[in-house]
């Protein structure tokens, strides 16, 4: 297989094993540009079937999810819509891609956009429009029609066979100068066990200069954060332009990274010593999350909370109702 951002042939196995299943998985780097991806990216119809099996994405069942996992999903939502707010972008017709239970597109909505989104799951799209009563259609970005100002995908794009297929059809969907916030895990992070990096899942782990370079024929990158996974706010250019490979030394850091990711590493550098600790506040706050119905969860994270730090108490709501999930 050649690489599947630049065509080069030179392609070097960093990784045979599968993190989840150990089962073989097949994973290299681009030394041309510097890409790291599945050494052999499966077909459309392949990829079609694995979803089917692991992700059960066309069952018909009632998704419920616990209300620890709205509570955590609202407060994503709220980091990634502080993001856009502080790069300027707080209003305009919205499209999630990948919406899932609906969580960001809600908040979204409710907080200056003309948010609506699109996800393959049934179950996880039938649940977001009865219980928030968001717009989100069941399917593929490919069903995809109309202009939006603002395109999220979050945790998408690794799992797209074709990066640069996806950034062509996104562009089409965006109006002049419009913007793409992309968020995928982190292959530079410090943070990631290092034996909890490679699935199969994910065909593609990208670095800054990775993502940026197969967004670079039709998009530029205005502001980019890196304190969990990484996020690129791009920019819609005028006009395609010629695809813009990473430097050759920016395949040599990548390189160098790759390296140093240990055990010793995630531990000291990552703060992976301190996570124990600062997972079990965070479990006080989630339960507390349990009285109260998916909506009142996610309305907890609306207007006065909006560009502060600050996370919602939910105790101190005023109408307890009765348990869910
Ligand atoms: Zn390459």
């Amino acid at each position: 297989m050649s690489c599947q951002l630049c065509n080069s042939d030179v392609l070097e196995l960093i990784s045979s094993k599968d993190a989840k299943s150990s089962e073989p998985l097949n994973i290299s780097i681009c030394n041309t540009c510097g890409l790291i991806q599945q050494t052999s990216i499966p077909d459309e119809e392949e990829l079609n079937r694995y979803y089917h099996h692991e992700y059960r994405q066309d069952y018909k069942g009632v998704y419920t999810p616990k209300a620890k996992h709205v509570y955590r999903a609202g407060k994503t939502a709220l980091q990634r819509l502080n993001f856009l707010k502080s790069a300027g972008v707080k209003s305009g017709r919205m499209l999630d891609v990948g919406a899932g239970g609906g969580e960001f597109t809600y908040l979204a909505d409710r907080t200056g956009f003309a948010a609506r989104g699109v996800e393959p799951n049934k179950g996880y799209s039938e649940y977001a429009r009865n219980e928030y009563q968001c717009n989100i259609s069941t399917g593929n970005l490919d069903r995809i029609t109309g202009q939006y100002d603002v395109i999220t995908l979050f945790h998408v794009l690794e799992h797209l066979p074709s990066p640069q297929s996806a950034f062509q059809q996104l562009y089409q969907l965006l109006s002049e100068e419009g913007y793409l916030l992309i968020e995928v895990p982190w292959i530079e992070a410090r943070d990631a066990s290092p034996h909890n990096i490679y699935f199969k899942a994910h065909l593609y782990y990208f670095s800054i200069d990775t993502l940026t370079a197969a967004a670079s024929q039709y998009f530029d990158a205005i502001m980019i954060d890196t304190a969990s996974n990484l996020k690129i706010l791009f920019r819609a250019k005028q006009a395609p332009s010629r695809l813009r490979l990473p430097e050759t030394t920016s395949v040599v850091n990548i390189r160098q990274r790759l390296s140093q990711k240990g055990w010793l590493e995630y531990l000291f550098q990552g703060r992976g010593l301190v996570k124990p600790f600062r997972k079990l506040a965070e479990r006080m706050k989630e339960r507390k999350a349990r009285n109260f119905r998916p909506k009142e969860i996610l309305d907890q994270f609306l207007p006065a909370q909006m560009g502060s730090t600050t996370l919602p108490r939910l105790n101190e709501l005023k109408v307890p109702l009765t348990q869910n999930g």
